[in-house]
């Protein structure tokens, strides 16, 4: 295991320049105890009231004495991250726009399942991305920073204290190209499973295939499960939706899967948008199940989530019911389970287009 790095500029501070707590570690929670001169314990009091009873104040922390508590009131706050919009959907779907302290947004969402009593949150790791695939609203909006581990973390704690509901799974599925920002995301992945406390098979990172962000996220053998978003099985057709293809082939991305898979012993998931006319040919159906028949995957297929420009056009359609499930019977050929991505929060547009949740047909 190579070492983590160690300078993602941290904590972050408010705009009066208190230091945010929620969504670091408990290690740093221990170096800001010290530096006010406090015994070491306090620090696991707070880390617990912080990440066990999702305290939204320092009043709360009764086991600390009045005098602390108002220390941290004037040099500490709980979380400088702002709700500036919260939707939320018919089926239960709550969409959240968090305002961070630079002012950019990003979007998180919280997906219950009605026949299931668990609930999963996407976390977004970028402000945008430079990915830039074609039937992505994220993709439009380019790259503007990258999020550091605590706003990753912090986006879990701020769903949790707001909804007052358990996050147990988690996918890295919002904005932003997890593995071009790999160090913050591997940092908040530990943080998440150690002090969050969603374990490492609960937690999915999506990638659109970046070859050493991969490389590097086997290196550090996490109990996670990683997707590729594949998207189409030939080149041509890759290469215009997911441009990063030209940098990463399908072959060298298939390869490293299959290394990945081997050597953390995980199955990882395939994920493929369907759009009409562009990746949902028989052909290409067959093709996909021939690419993937000797890796240890799953297939997700994701119906295009339609994301229209300004003037109102979209420049994909989503395949009909039927075509879909045509093309997973084709699929079916490569002997994977294959299903078709059931999506949450359709009448609040849950959001980059993207914030579904997996399962199945
Ligand atoms: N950047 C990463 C993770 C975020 S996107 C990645 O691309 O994998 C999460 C998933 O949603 C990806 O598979 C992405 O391709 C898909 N997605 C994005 N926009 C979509 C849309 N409009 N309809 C359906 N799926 C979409
Ligand atoms: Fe970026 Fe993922 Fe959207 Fe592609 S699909 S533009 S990689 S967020």
């Amino acid at each position: 295991m190579t070492s983590r790095s160690t300078d993602l500029k941290e904590p972050i501070r408010d705009q009066s320049g208190r230091v945010a707590l929620s969504g670091l570690s408990l290690a740093q929670i221990r170096e800001f105890v010290k530096d006010l001169g406090e015994p070491a314990f306090r620090a696991n009091q707070i880390h617990s009231w912080i990440y066990a009873k999702w305290a939204k104040s320092f009043d709360e922390m009764t086991d600390l004495s009045a005098a602390l508590r108002n220390r941290l009131q004037d040099v500490a706050c709980i979380s400088p991250m702002e709700i500036a919009t919260l939707q939320v959907s018919k089926d239960g779907t709550r969409k959240y726009l968090f305002k961070l302290t630079d002012g950019k947004l990003v979007e998180s969402v919280l997906m219950a399942f009605q026949d299931r009593d668990t609930l999963s949150a996407c976390v977004s790791s970028q402000v945008g991305c430079a990915v830039g695939c074609t039937f992505c609203a994220t993709g439009y909006l380019g790259f503007l920073r990258n999020l550091a581990p605590q706003e990753i973390v912090d986006q879990v704690m701020s769903i949790q204290r707001e909804s007052g509901k358990r996050v147990a799974n988690l996918v890295y599925m919002g904005q932003g190209e997890p593995l071009l920002n790999t160090e913050s995301v591997i940092e908040s992945v530990h943080r998440i499973i150690k002090s969050v406390g969603i374990g490492g098979r609960h937690i999915t990172v999506s990638t659109s295939g970046i070859v050493p962000g991969i490389e590097r996220l086997k290196e550090e053998a996490l109990p996670i499960t990683l997707a590729l978003s594949l998207h189409a099985p030939d080149t041509v057709t890759r290469e215009e939706v997911v441009p990063i293809t030209r940098k990463y082939p399908i072959r060298d991305l298939i390869k490293s899967l299959k290394d990945y898979a081997k050597t953390t012993g995980r199955r990882v998931t395939i994920e493929y948008v369907l759009l009409k006319g562009v990746t949902d040919s028989a052909d290409q159906a067959k093709a996909l199940a021939d690419l993937v028949k000797d890796l240890h995957c799953n297939i997700n297929l994701i119906p295009y989530n339609p994301t229209y420009a300004e003037d109102g056009t979209s420049l994909y359609d989503r395949p009909s019911r039927d075509a879909q499930l045509r093309f997973k019977e084709l699929a079916e050929r490569s002997g994977k389970t294959v299903t078709i991505r059931l999506e949450r929060g359709t009448d609040i547009d849950a959001a980059c287009g993207q914030l579904h949740n997996t399962y199945s047909a």
